[in-house]
């Protein structure tokens, strides 16, 4: 049974919505993920990278798996692991001729884990060609991920993730490519190297502004940064704008010299070692309510003990309103 609610719906009922947490990273772990490790680092320019989601229709099983540990840590949505999903990104890692294949199983394998408990989003990321090949690529990203709009709008997802864009003018394309599909869009940039200006310039603030007036729902910041101090960030956004405010944080410790985990040594083959304690996700979901976000969910290094915490400290704040107003 589909979900009748949209995402904004559920947000204005419950002032917070709790999302899942990183696929591909904890997949890695796991041993279904390549790395890409001994080739390229992600987004670093010339080849692959990989952590592409062919996990989807080669191991399914795993896939199935996390889901429901998502949604048994009490994620109310489930992302379709759709990201790096486009038709390019995938040809490098040799996935190309499966694209279809590869979008349309995840959103079935995460519709039929939410069943009526949860939503479904698909996940829509940055293509790689703009840190590739610079803005001559804008006519070729505007291809790629209307492509797999359509292909996530056809396998029936609830709304639109689209993360991890380091250049905002890469994400406005992908909002203009999304609108189409008529879904509800929720958009989060990612800053890095620094919490002040995304890749081509902008702050968060202009980010989120931009966000919305192109046709955001709801509009936030993802990965890179841990929930002490993507903060920044999210605060920024949230004075910029009246649209609900998302934040999914990862859970690796960064640096005031390298404030995003993909830029530290210890990525992509070291990561155990600077994983964040999930109490500083429960420290997080405690301050979601006084800091004005809305939608609460987790990206690289997050696995379900980290939702769990969040769900934890949503409840004590919930437990603290209700005894203020008794
Ligand atoms: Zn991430």
């Amino acid at each position: 049974m589909r979900q009748t609610e949209n995402i904004l719906e559920r947000i204005n009922k419950q002032g917070i919505v709790l999302g899942d947490g990183g696929y591909l990273i904890e997949l890695e772990r796991r041993g279904w993920v390549d790395s890409g490790s001994g080739r390229e680092k992600v987004g670093a320019g010339k080849g692959s990278g990989q952590f592409t989601p062919e996990v989807a229709i080669e191991n399914p099983e795993a896939l199935r798996q996390l889901h429901k540990e998502f949604l048994n840590a009490g994620s109310e949505v489930l992302q379709a692991l759709t990201f790096f999903g486009t038709r390019e990104k995938l040809n490098r890692a040799g996935y190309g001729g499966q694209t279809e294949a590869i979008n349309d199983a995840a959103v079935k394998i995460a519709r039929e884990v939410a069943g009526d408990k949860a939503l479904v989003a698909g996940s829509v990321s940055r293509t790689q060609l703009f840190e590739r090949e610079g803005r001559s690529a804008a006519n070729h990203v505007r291809d790629l991920i209307t492509e797999q709009v359509r292909l996530l709008a056809d396998a029936g997802v609830d709304f639109l993730i689209l993360e991890t864009f380091f250049h905002l003018e890469e994400m406005l394309i992908a909002i203009e490519c999304s609108r189409e599909s008529k879904l509800p869009i929720l958009a989060t940039m990612t800053f890095r190297p620094t919490l002040t200006q995304c890749s081509d310039g902008h702050t968060p603030a202009d980010c989120a502004r931009s966000m919305v007036d192109a046709g955001a729902t709801i509009v936030g910041v993802n990965c890179e940064q841990e929930p002490d101090r993507i903060l920044a960030i999210t605060r920024e956004m949230r004075k910029a704008v009246k649209v609900p405010i998302a934040a999914q944080p990862s859970a690796f410790r960064t640096t005031d010299a390298v404030p995003c985990f993909t830029k530290l040594p210890q990525f992509p083959d070291e990561m155990e070692s600077i994983q964040l304690p999930r109490n500083a996700f429960q420290r997080f979901a405690e301050r979601a309510h006084e800091e004005g976000i809305n939608f609460l969910g987790g990206c690289c290094g997050c696995n379900a003990a980290y939702i769990h915490a969040y769900a934890r400290g949503l409840a004590m704040t919930t437990k603290t309103a209700q005894r203020n107003v008794s």
